[in-house]
């Protein structure tokens, strides 16, 4: 409606200019280089109009000429971006489906295509990585070093590479490096201060720990339990250099870190007993059985209270047992010491009573030790070494990470090197194959307690 409207005005405004031209005749006359020409005046303005009509027109074209091959360039060169893009893409998600050799293709492709070095070498180095070629990666990583925009990414890879190689001293030195370009990430902090804990470095391992904990790369009672871990190496290596006091401070720090951790309590405790101080070295065994009643705790206990007589010993593992009185663990201590002071009745109760609460192989060998001694009964004996033989294994110190089993609790496993690996449980093995016998296994054991 308004177009026609606009269309109706604009005929109009032409058929109002012709009405006043010919309203007003005259002649437009030209002299030039000895022509003449005269025309009636509506007749040169038209002859004006198309003339600047045309010459509009070729400026024009001339431009259109002049500026193509610019805008050719231009094209070509945005459509090579796309198809960078698209290879880069398409690598990416190459990558993530685990194929290697379409991903490498399109590495190649977008690297050629796109020209933007950060962009490519991530993918160029994962593809060789899906590969297997860890030559290859390990090249584009150094050569990412070069960028800022992507050192730490490539420090990111080879720290990687050196963690799964298993050189830990280049790992170690790679994850100081990244820490300086980006110190609060909470991965590598977590990363770093396992890498100082396998070290040994138990000082600087700490500190990292403190740091991983604010980053939240670790959660806090975890973090706890491995500040107790790093103070009792710090105990041990203070010791080993002959520094008592030292010794005695970073025992007594893990403790009160952790006061339920059974090897920070048998630490302290041992130290007390070797300077002669067990009513000290009591105290910290009581408390640590109470959160956790432990067989290494009650042999640190016995030493403890070994200077007194059988009965007197009996009723100080008697108080130690108030501290739990529903665990197994509790029964077999007082019960043992029961046993020595030749108490059988408050034995075998108590290692009845233990028996209810969690039978296990080392309780099976102390009934038929009791059976034994008390009654001289060989056959209960042999039949409760029959049941422990039958038993499942008793928990000993085994690793988390490779499933070594150790006879003694320390920092670092000794098979893998993993730290703070070691666990007090059963360790998972296959049962062992019965061979066949003549004779019941239970006789071909020898009795131990
Ligand atoms: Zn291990």
């Amino acid at each position: 409606m308004i177009r026609a409207l606009w269309f109706i005005l604009k005929v109009a405004v032409v058929i109002a200019i012709a009405i006043w031209l010919a309203d007003r005749p005259g002649t437009v006359s030209l002299h030039w280089l000895g022509y003449a020409i005269e025309a009636p005046f509506w007749l040169a303005l038209l002859a004006a109009l198309v003339a600047l009509g045309i010459a509009a027109l070729g400026y024009r074209l001339l431009r259109a000429v002049i500026g193509a091959p610019r805008r050719m360039r231009i094209r070509s060169r945005t459509r090579r971006r796309e198809r960078g893009y698209r290879a880069l893409t398409q690598g990416m998600v190459a990558i993530a489906a685990g194929d290697a050799q379409t991903a490498r293709k399109m590495a190649r492709k977008a690297d050629v295509l796109l020209n933007e070095p950060p962009l490519t070498m991530l993918l160029s180095a994962q593809a060789a990585q899906l590969q297997g070629d860890e030559r290859a990666a390990k090249e584009y990583f150094t050569a990412m070093l070069e960028r800022p925009e992507t050192a730490f990414l490539g420090m990111r890879g080879l720290l990687t590479q050196a963690i799964k190689s298993g050189d830990r001293v280049e790992a170690l030195t790679l994850a100081r490096k990244a820490r300086t370009l980006q110190p609060n990430t909470p991965w590598l902090l977590g990363t770093l201060y396992d890498l100082e804990a396998q070290a040994g470095d138990w000082a600087a391992a700490e500190g990292t720990l403190q740091q991983a904990i604010q980053a939240g790369a670790i959660p806090t009672d975890e973090g706890r339990r491995h500040r107790s871990v790093l103070l009792l190496e710090r105990s041990f290596e203070a010791e080993r250099r002959g520094r008592a006091d030292a010794a005695l401070s970073h025992a007594q720090a893990a403790y009160d870190t952790m006061p339920g951790f059974v090897p920070a309590a048998v630490r302290l405790a041992r130290l007390h007993i070797d300077a002669d101080r067990l009513k000290p070295a009591a105290k910290v065994v009581e408390r640590a059985w109470r959160q956790s009643p432990h067989p290494e705790l009650a042999e640190v206990y016995r030493s403890i209270v070994d200077s007194y007589d059988p009965l007197t010993r009996v009723r100080l593992f008697q108080k130690l047992v108030r501290q739990s009185p529903d665990s197994a663990e509790s029964h077999m201590a007082v019960g043992r010491a029961a046993m020595d002071a030749q108490l059988w009745g408050d034995a075998r109760q108590h290692l009845e009573r233990a028996l209810e609460i969690a039978p296990s192989r080392r309780l099976y060998r102390l009934m038929a030790e009791l059976d034994r001694t008390e009654r001289h009964d060989e056959d209960a004996a042999a039949a409760w070494l029959a049941k422990a033989a039958a038993a499942p294994a008793d928990p000993s110190w085994t690793c988390r990470s490779c499933g070594a089993v150790s006879h003694a609790w320390g920092g670092l496993c000794g098979n893998c090197g993993a730290f703070d690996s070691l666990t007090w449980k059963a360790a998972v093995t296959a049962p062992p194959l019965m061979e066949p016998t003549d004779i019941p296994p239970a006789l071909a054991r020898p009795a131990t307690a």
